[in-house]
């Protein structure tokens, strides 16, 4: 969709993107980045121009799942009234620009993020780094809190939040939360996708509750090795192009923004 959505388009932050969409959980561990990461190359593949914000400051796993090892640079200029201003470039990974929590921690180093830190970090990420002209900036949240949610409400307009949850009770009621915590934020909740549905956790139960929560369901996505075995390996580009690419949450966020 080439809508501009308010106050995203060149609003205060300075950005110039179309759709901001965040991909958000109840509960770790249930694929979010996967499935942030699959949106992002899925969307890419249809030839949109995509960006990756990896905001999940309490596991923060994109530049792994996406297999890059660079940093951002800092690129310096003068300002209009002479200050010096610094940009962030964020990183390339197969034609996707990413950035990145984990760009700004050692590895293996807990980080343990107060309020206006990770207001301050978001803020960062949207305003201070050179983007360009995109239509989808997809941001991977933290599970669970709300604070990030609330800092980017604040900050802009989200075309709106994909929830993800895998079939069990206890994600479900988590994902409840979740889907709880974006209306509080107003920020309207796209659908929501089941992840590692299959024999180990069964199936269907994103689906009756997305239902009962007036909520789109957008699909499954099978539990299915080799979509670990990409992930760990940093090639969740190549499971996209292969496989998730036109599968049908990925077409129904296209469709819904
Ligand atoms: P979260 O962001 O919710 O914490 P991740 O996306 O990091 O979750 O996924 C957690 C683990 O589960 C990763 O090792 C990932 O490769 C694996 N995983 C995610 N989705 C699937 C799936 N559909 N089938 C198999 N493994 C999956």
């Amino acid at each position: 969709s080439t809508n501009i959505r308010g106050k995203q388009s060149g609003g205060r932050l300075g950005l110039k993107v179309k759709n901001v969409i965040a991909v958000g959980a109840g509960k770790g561990g249930v694929g979010k980045s996967t499935v942030a990461a699959s949106l992002a190359y899925g969307l890419k593949q249809f030839g949109a121009k995509v960006g990756l914000v990896d905001a999940d400051v309490y596991g923060p796993s994109i530049p792994h799942l996406v297999g890059t090892n660079e940093k951002p640079m800092a690129q310096e200029f003068q300002g209009r009234d002479g200050q010096t201003l610094t940009r962030i470039i964020p990183v390339e990974a197969d034609g996707l620009k990413v950035m990145s929590m984990a760009f700004f921690v050692e590895p293996d180093q807990a980080v343990i993020w107060r309020g206006p830190m990770l207001h301050k970090a978001i803020t960062q990420f949207l305003q201070d780094t050179e983007w360009g002209e995109l239509d989808y900036l997809i941001i991977d949240m933290p599970p669970g809190t709300g604070d990030v949610s609330l800092t980017l409400s604040q900050l802009l307009e989200l075309a709106g939040a994909v929830v993800v949850c895998t079939p069990q009770q206890v994600a479900l009621l988590d994902a409840v939360k979740a889907v709880q915590m974006f209306r509080q934020v107003k920020i309207p909740v796209l659908g929501i996708v089941e992840n590692m549905s299959g024999e180990i956790f069964g199936r269907g139960g994103a689906k009756a509750r997305g239902e009962e929560l007036q909520i789109p369901f957008l699909g499954e996505i099978p539990m299915n090795a080799e979509i670990r075995e990409k992930s760990d390996a940093g090639q969740i580009s190549h499971l996209v192009t292969e496989e998730l690419a036109s599968t049908e949450p990925l077409l129904k966020v296209a469709e819904a923004t």
